[in-house]
């Protein structure tokens, strides 16, 4: 057994990318394991004919403006991300489509609230107290961050009393129209539960970083970010193997000791992170029996998110002719977000869901006089389950049907200009990355599942660590990213330790 590896990563989604690149810029020689034939898991592409389909990414939150960067930037900034991705703002958050009315929310905290108050003036008042106390909500969790004292008047006043709240709680109390409470929840996808499971707290930071902001797409689609981590790492003197997956994670009396890979391959390292989903970690790759039961029992309270079904679709004509002017365009059956939620967790059923179109976010997305458009409805795996799977292909085509037939109400000619078309379901997403249920967020952000509340970076064993979705801070690209940078940051206080 060789044991030239500081630490070895399992899984090279952003998680698992970035505490490998963390580690190798600090001197620590890495091993980073994917079992896919590419890095980045959910952050990546795919192509179908002419086209290079985004798989996952929407908006990416955390970079902020230029002169007023943030930590996220910085840190991407310091690893050497930023010189190798070009980054394009967003210039509206989002449109909102309603059976009898739209809105479009644009990016800038001021435009934001001026649209959402000139399109519901009788709630004015309302819709200004509850935009400034998100804004309050998201400086007091800075201020955390930079260490504040918890007595401090913004901490006790605009972040602990509402730790218990959901988003429907305080926005309803200072809310009363319900067409004018549906679009300000209308992110509530972005953090995996409707308003009224949905941490307020959670809602308050993403909602007021994304209308204060605006939302980014990367160029040449999320692949280039995770192509532009393993460069990092491999420049480091650290490795990065594709096609090696991790079946087996050796232990010793409740210690890591190191890795067979699915070639048989036995690595020996003192530390694991592992961005596999932490189930699968511990039960298969480890073992029921090697792991405290304590882990599994606090696993068991926590609910998995909800997955995707995708309709990628590569058009033969510009986005200008079909009349799309607008990146990321929810569209809506109702104003009951809540109901439409109950009913995707027992059906296959798309109900509402979004349309974005990469051309808006950079011109070259796609050839010249093509679109690529993508509609993404939340989808739990559950009900996916009960398709025989003789009946699969066709049952996703049907589901994809229904979608197509909502978006060329809005978008009409759609159908007709379809060149190239595949359909994702959340078994895909289970089937490309081993995450259960195909979450696309780990758990979701429920009040009891915040902050310290979700799974720490540090496993049940010693020497082993977790970052990615299912960990802290949770699901999304601002948050995998900044996990895999917190593991890496243990791991490598704890080898101080030594
Ligand atoms: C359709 C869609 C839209 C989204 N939109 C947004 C958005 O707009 N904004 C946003 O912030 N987030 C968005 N997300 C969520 C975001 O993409 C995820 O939360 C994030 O990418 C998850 O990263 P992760 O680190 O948990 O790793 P994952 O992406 O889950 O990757 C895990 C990796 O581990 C590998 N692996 C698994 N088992 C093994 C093994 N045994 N050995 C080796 N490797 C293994 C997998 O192959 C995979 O590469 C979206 C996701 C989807 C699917």
């Amino acid at each position: 057994m060789s044991e030239k590896y500081d630490v070895i990563v399992i899984g090279a989604g952003l998680g698992g990318l970035s505490s490998a690149a963390t580690l190798a810029k600090n001197g620590q020689r890495v091993l980073l394991l994917e079992k896919h034939y590419r890095p980045g898991g959910y952050a990546g592409s795919f192509v179908r004919g002419r086209f290079e389909f985004e798989i996952a990414l929407h908006e990416l939150s955390g970079l902020d403006l230029e002169g007023k960067r943030g930590f996220f930037y910085k840190y991407l900034e310091s690893l050497g991300i930023t010189k190798r991705v070009d980054f394009t703002k967003l210039d509206t958050v989002y449109r909102s489509i309603f059976p009898d009315m739209e809105i479009t929310v644009p990016a800038g905290r001021e435009e934001a609230e001026g649209v959402l108050v000139d399109t519901f003036p009788h709630e004015a008042e309302g819709i200004k107290r509850f935009l400034g106390r998100m804004s309050a909500t998201n400086r007091a969790l800075t201020l955390i961050q930079r260490g504040a004292d918890f007595n401090q008047k913004e901490i006790k006043e605009n972040f602990l009393p509402y730790l218990d709240k959901t988003l429907t709680d305080v926005l309803n109390m200072e809310v009363k129209d319900p067409k004018a409470r549906a679009v300000l929840s209308q992110i509530m996808g972005y953090c995996g539960l409707p308003p009224s499971e949905l941490s307020y707290i959670m809602y308050a930071i993403v909602y007021d970083t994304y209308i204060r902001y605006g939302g980014a797409q990367v160029k040449g689609t999320t692949q280039s970010l995770a192509n532009a981590f393993v460069d990092v790492i491999q420049e480091m003197d650290s490795e990065v193997r594709v096609n090696c997956g991790v079946k087996k994670i050796l232990t010793e009396g409740g210690t890591v000791t190191g890795v067979i890979t699915d070639n048989d391959e036995t690595i020996s390292s003192k530390y694991i992170i592992s961005n596999v989903n932490p189930l699968t970690t511990c039960a298969k790759m480890i073992g029921v029996d090697k792991v405290p039961s304590s882990f599994f029992q606090n696993l068991q309270t926590k609910e998995i998110a909800m997955g995707t079904m995708n309709v990628f679709m590569g058009l033969d004509i510009s986005h200008q002719e079909l009349g799309i002017d607008d990146f990321e365009v929810f569209i809506n059956g109702g104003y009951d977000f809540d109901a439409a939620w109950s009913k995707g967790r027992v059906s296959i059923e798309p109900s509402d869901f979004a349309a974005a179109t990469y051309n808006l976010a950079y011109s070259d997305a796609s050839p010249p006089g093509t679109t690529i458009m993508v509609l993404t409805t939340l989808s739990y795996a559950q009900p996916w389950y009960k398709v025989p799977p003789s009946e699969y292909v066709a049952t996703k085509n049907k589901m994809a049907e229904k979608i197509l037939t909502k978006i060329e109400k809005i978008y009409p000619g759609t159908r007709e200009h379809i060149e190239v078309i595949e359909v994702s379901t959340p078994l895909t997403n289970m089937r490309y990355t081993g995450n259960p249920g195909g979450s696309i967020l780990g758990t979701p952000y429920s009040p009891n599942n915040i902050f310290m509340s979700r799974l720490p970076q540090e496993g049940p064993l010693k020497g082993l660590y977790f970052a990615g979705a299912w960990t802290q801070i949770g699901g999304g690209f601002q948050t995998c990213i900044m996990s895999g940078m917190m593991a890496a940051q243990k791991v490598m206080v704890e080898m101080t330790k030594k």
